[in-house]
């Protein structure tokens, strides 16, 4: 009994085997942050680091400060 014969992913917050109830979570707490990050808008995991692929095919924002040009 190494693996249990279900084919459930792991979580994607903390990467634990996630429970039927809160799938694909493993937990409420798990579930919370996943909706924090999309109610946010920034998709990014504050407690581990994931190696996910970062595709930015996004415009690239110019980081100017708009009160430069009131004075
Ligand atoms: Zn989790």
């Amino acid at each position: 009994m190494a693996e249990p014969a279900k084919a459930t992913k792991p979580c994607p917050i903390c990467g634990k085997p996630s429970v039927e109830k809160y799938r694909p979570f493993c937990s409420k707490r798990c579930a919370d942050v996943d909706l924090n990050r999309w109610l946010s808008g920034s998709y990014v995991i504050p407690a581990s680091a994931d190696p996910e692929p970062d595709e930015d095919d996004e415009v690239p924002t110019h980081s100017r400060d708009p009160e430069d040009d009131n004075i």
